[in-house]
């Protein structure tokens, strides 16, 4: 396993919509290996592909204390959510920027795991929140996004400041 390198805000390699990914492989295989222990390596509970330059469908989360709880979402898509909250939210690529962002309270997501098998699940609160965040990021779309324009500049200029990466997704 090695580490990747996470890239940041304003990278234009966030902001490109990702393909799907149809072959479940060794090569796969270890890229997801990759992914979690760079995930773990920075404190994170949710990282994307593109987050690591790999343009696919492909998110890991896990938001479980001991870290135990694996999950993989390969082409995942929301087939229904339900209900609305605000949670304080961070990400790996937006270094010390924290912010309340409105989602779904609940959500069914469909998506398929590493070895490519088909699944549903449903899931509330913060598991919720992270699914939503982790699949916006495979259309390009981040947390910041959701911000008033103000606090979206704020953010840019608190990333070219701060270097130290820790917490979010
Ligand atoms: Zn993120």
């Amino acid at each position: 396993m090695a580490l990747r390198t996470i890239i940041h805000l304003p990278d234009p390699r966030l902001r490109q919509p990702t393909e799907s990914v149809t072959v479940f492989d060794a090569e796969l295989q270890a890229l997801i290996d990759d992914m979690f222990e760079t995930m773990y390596s920075v404190k994170g509970i949710g990282l994307a592909a593109p987050q690591i330059a790999v343009s696919k469908k492909l998110a890991i989360i896990d938001v479980s204390d001991d870290r135990s709880t694996t999950l993989c979402l390969i082409n995942p898509t929301l087939v229904e959510k339900q209900g609305e909250a605000l949670l304080k939210e961070g990400c790996l690529s937006i270094p010390g920027v924290y912010d309340e962002v409105p989602r779904a309270l609940w959500v069914k997501l469909s998506a398929q795991d590493r070895d490519g098998q088909p699944y549903e699940l449903e899931a509330e609160g913060l598991l919720a929140h992270c699914i939503q965040h982790e699949i916006d990021h495979l259309n390009g779309r981040l947390f910041v996004d959701y911000l008033s324009p103000l606090k979206r500049e704020l953010a840019r200029k608190k990333v070219s400041k701060t270097k130290r990466r820790q917490g979010g997704a």
